[in-house]
């Protein structure tokens, strides 16, 4: 029987919808949430990535401003000005674009960002404070994908999680996520020897390697969830990590790309920000 398909963009619409209301209120409160997104350099995805971000925040009625530096930008002043942004009462969420040309040591950027207003959740004071469970900011698509789990109704809860891959910005933290949601996480990568015999054993597979059809239906438990998070461009068109025709004759439920995990992306940025503003002005 064919999966159930869960679409990321139906519910990312729905989500802001919800959102919408709520900054609404906020604004009635006094508080006008405002998200500042920095970009550098020219690279039309990274360029069209933060487009997207600005107009999402602004279609819910978030105060946003999208600042465009040159590539030659120093370190010295891209870092200048994150502290003004940090001490700019007026701005509750800062997200630098990554990557950063070379000249630019990323991790100093993320290290620079007030933790208050990080809410792309990269900070290590967030990341050890997701690990420990404390409140913080989850990272975009890690979050994105709890929510849409939990908004599919899938249990979490004693299930087997397996992930294929381990990066900083989905694989780890999305793992951390859902240890924390009582899963039993199990995390490959390119070094993992003999993938199928893992990702076979997962009740919740997520795939999160940045390889175009790297899964197929013969990797896939019978009854599985199957979390596409790739993103690659194969001739000009759109594609995951998962070969989604063989794959969705075996799984129970499957997201697509594009549609799936992208949209609920940029939604938990606006949730972020959001956050942000209520915990800085210390409103519900
Ligand atoms: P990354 O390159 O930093 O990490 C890839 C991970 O996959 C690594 O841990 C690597 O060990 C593992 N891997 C690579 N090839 C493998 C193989 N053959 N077998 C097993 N493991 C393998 O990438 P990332 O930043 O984690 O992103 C992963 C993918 O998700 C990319 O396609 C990216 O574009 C996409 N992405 C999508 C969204 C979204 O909102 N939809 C957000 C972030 C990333």
């Amino acid at each position: 029987m064919a999966a159930n398909v869960i679409y990321g963009k139906d519910l990312a619409e729905e989500l802001r919808q919800e959102m919408k209301q709520e900054v609404s209120t906020l604004h009635e409160k006094g508080v006008h949430p405002k998200l500042v997104v920095v970009i550098i350099g020219e690279d039309p995805a990274s360029m069209s990535y933060v487009k997207g971000k600005k107009k999402a925040s602004e279609k819910i009625g978030l105060d946003s401003d999208l600042i465009e530096l040159p590539e030659k930008t120093s370190e010295k002043e891209l870092l200048t000005l994150i502290e003004r942004l940090n001490n700019d009462s007026s701005v509750h969420g800062i997200l630098v674009q990554l990557p950063l040309p070379d000249h630019i040591d990323d991790q100093k950027v993320i290290e620079t960002i007030d933790p208050k207003k990080d809410v792309d959740g990269f900070h290590p004071i967030n990341v050890g404070r997701m690990m420990t469970g404390q409140e913080t900011f989850y990272p975009c698509t890690p979050y994105g994908i709890l929510v849409m789990l939990k908004r599919a109704k899938i249990d979490i809860e004693g299930k087997h999680v397996v992930i294929v891959g381990r990066s900083n910005l989905v694989g780890k933290p999305v793992g951390q996520l859902l240890l924390n949601e009582n899963a039993t996480v199990t995390h490959c990568h390119s070094r993992t020897k003999d993938l199928r015999a893992h990702t076979k054993q997962a009740d919740i597979l997520i795939v999160a390697a940045g390889k175009a059809d790297l899964i197929t239906g013969e990797d896939i438990r019978e009854g599985a969830v199957v979390i596409d998070v790739g993103v690659n461009r194969v001739d000009g068109k759109l594609t995951g990590d998962v070969e989604f025709e063989s794959a969705k004759e075996i799984a129970s439920h499957i997201t697509p790309v594009p549609k799936g995990v992208g949209p609920m992306t940029i939604t938990m940025l606006l949730h972020n920000t959001m956050e942000a503003a209520k915990r800085i002005h210390s409103v519900k």
